[in-house]
């Protein structure tokens, strides 16, 4: 229709397919489903054994330049791309999402279902709860919180024997150890079995975890843009009897959980990564984990359903795995390993799988490369690199773009000279960071309204002469599928040519030399600058044996370099290292980058303004 009616009025007025008919349409077995209502349902991992012998279909990842603070439509793209290759080229292809986090729902950014003709559906279930997997990671991290403060009241308040006494309790008169007990006791290097056997110091080194208030690591989490939790004390009732600090708040896609679950392999892979977790240091700078704590088995109880992907499907009726919702700037981006494995085997030798790594390919497909494939083994094809005439606009020189105002005059007239300042800057450097791991790429000109042919055509020229294999517009949020043909026969052209795919560092590298190859290379620095808190924690996480695990930065997505002002291609800079975290479970080193805040707030007219519901029809209107 012109004008293109709203997502959701789109997303209300396409019914989607019974959830088990989609199933069977892509080879699933009824007792590999679980469905949650009548459009969407996880899928059991049995199936990657079923289907172990099936060769791996193309591996297709969208990242995009940097973008403005109104997004690029990478998740259009992605679903525009996987409508056309399979309703229109009639090739098996299946989309993989991340899970949007309710902070930009209803904070600035809205929804994440994709925009126009090119959307998940139902995509007020998409962009609200859907299976609950965010608030299981909610839980689960939480669960770990309480357990550290409660852990170290009772270490405060009670002697060796009275802990020992409670931790391992008398049933029928006797004391036994439960397997995560002994798991601890193997690692503290006591190899007993019978409780009555310990001597008084091996009781307390068992029952003392004896946590440093000071490091402890681990925070609580919310899914909401709640920016008031971003410092807070907790202990004050009398019960906790003056056992105060002062911890914070996380969203909670910034969770190490929420990371596990998109990089874990198996369900066996995801209980020993939560177990490995590090919540902290002891008195006497020894690592403390989720096992320490005894809590990891409750984790993995609490995540078993979380682990399996959920099924949903296109406006077009393609298949969509939603799993996973890391943010790329604070945490690693990427949906999750396990929801691409499964789509792979699904699609077939000939199909696609499209992936999507969030915000600019500096930041979300760095991760998907170095750290996603790390742990997957998987490896890309191609490269949809997702640009808009607004944002080669911003990075060629326009004025400032936010989220709620008006788009100033240069975005709406044609402008040929700050395109090509966009594309000469930004374009050309993403491209070139796609080049580094030896993948083609195929420019996704994400085409709005206002753009004319002229500046169109500039964006393809150019896209190409900076190295792009292809460049090509798409028209998927206005006419979907059919929008994306061109893509689609770009993708399937470039995805023949051989991907010779390198990692952009060797893993065994010294943390440091790893920061800055990221820095120089990637972002264009000249080079970093560690604060001395920062160079303290490599030096301990070296020590600690964390030394060759990949590097996750966390960095602002508005920029190529740490300002977010400096748009473009940013040089002469040295990149600053205010910190360095280590999340062990999930495998990666974590430098935060200037002042990257990891609880978002609310604006002064959030999203949620026009967000309402219909008590009479329960239509709900004002989600995109
Ligand atoms: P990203 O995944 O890059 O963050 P999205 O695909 O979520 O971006 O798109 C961001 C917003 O822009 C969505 O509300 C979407 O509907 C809208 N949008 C995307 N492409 C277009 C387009 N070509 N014309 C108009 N609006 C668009």
């Amino acid at each position: 229709l012109t004008p293109v009616p709203s997502d959701i009025e789109i997303s209300r007025a396409q019914t989607p397919k019974p959830v088990d008919q989609l199933a069977e349409e892509i080879g699933l077995l009824p007792e590999e489903l679980e469905a949650y209502g009548r459009s969407k349902a996880k899928v059991r991992l049995s199936l990657l054994d079923r289907l172990h012998a099936q060769p791996d279909g193309k591996y297709v990842l969208v990242a995009g330049i940097t973008p403005t603070p109104l997004g690029e439509g990478k998740s259009t793209v992605t679903i525009g791309l996987v409508q056309a290759l399979s309703a229109h080229l009639k090739l098996n292809s299946f989309a993989c999402l991340r899970q949007p986090s309710q902070g930009p729902t209803f904070g600035v950014k809205g929804g994440a279902a994709g925009g126009g003709y090119a959307q998940v559906i139902p995509m007020e279930e998409f962009n609200l709860h859907l299976t609950g997997d965010i608030h299981a990671i909610t839980a689960a991290n939480n669960l770990v919180a309480a357990a550290i403060d409660a852990r170290m009241l009772h270490e405060a308040t009670q002697s060796d024997k009275a802990l020992f006494s409670r931790l391992v309790p008398s049933v029928n008169g006797v004391r036994r150890f439960s397997p995560i007990q002994i798991s601890r006791l193997n690692r503290l290097g006591i190899n007993k079995t019978d409780p009555a056997s310990l001597t008084p110091e091996e009781i307390s080194t068992f029952v003392r975890l004896d946590l440093d208030p000071s490091k402890i690591t681990w925070q609580r989490v919310l899914d909401t843009n709640d920016r008031f939790l971003r410092k807070i004390t907790v202990g004050q009732a009398s019960t906790e009897k003056g056992q105060i600090r002062e911890v914070w708040f996380d969203i909670a896609v910034a969770s190490e959980i929420m990371a596990i679950l998109a990089l874990a392999d198996s369900l066996e892979d995801m209980k020993n990564r939560l177990a490995r977790m590090v919540v902290g240091t002891s008195r006497s700078g020894e690592p403390v984990t989720a096992e320490d704590l005894g809590v990891s088995g409750a984790l993995a109880v609490l995540m078993k359903d979380a682990i399996k992907p959920t099924l949903m499907q296109t406006l077009e009726g393609t298949p969509v795995f939603v799993h996973a919702g890391p943010f790329a700037n604070i945490a690693h981006g990427n949906s999750s390993v396990l929801a691409d494995k499964l789509a792979l085997k699904l699609v077939g030798r000939d199909g696609f799988v499209v992936t999507e790594a969030g915000f600019g390919a500096d930041i979300g497909m760095e991760k998907f490369f170095n750290i996603k494939c790390r742990a997957s083994g998987l490896r890309p094809n191609v490269v949809v690199l997702v640009a808009t005439v607004r944002a080669l606009k911003m990075h060629g020189g326009g004025p400032n773009v936010s989220a709620g105002a008006p788009l100033p005059r240069e975005y709406i007239d044609e402008n040929l000279s700050l395109v090509a300042g966009g594309c000469h800057s930004n374009l050309r450097k993403q491209i070139q960071i796609a080049h580094l791991f030896g993948v083609p790429v195929v420019v996704a000109l994400n085409v709005f309204r206002t753009d004319t042919q002229a500046e169109i055509d500039l964006v393809c020229q150019l896209a190409k002469e900076c190295g792009a294999s292809d460049a090509v517009p798409c028209h998927h949020w206005a006419q979907g599928g059919r929008g994306s043909l061109e893509l689609a026969q770009a993708v399937n052209e470039a995805a023949s040519r051989p991907s010779n795919f390198q990692f952009l560092y060797n893993k065994e590298m010294p943390i440091v030399e790893k920061i800055r190859t990221i820095a120089k290379k990637v972002y264009g620095a000249d080079d970093i600058k560690l604060s001395p808190e920062a160079e303290a924690k490599i030096d301990y996480y070296s020590q600690q044996g964390y030394g060759s695990l990949p590097i996750c930065m966390a960095k602002t997505h508005l920029s190529l370099s740490h300002m977010p002002d400096k748009k473009g291609a940013p040089t002469g800079f040295v990149l600053p290292i205010r910190d360095v975290r280590a999340s062990i479970g999930a495998g990666f080193v974590y430098p935060l980058v200037g002042t990257m805040s990891t609880m978002p707030g609310l604006p002064t007219r959030p999203c949620f303004y026009d967000i309402d519901l219909d008590p009479v029809t329960e239509e709900i209107t004002g989600l995109f």
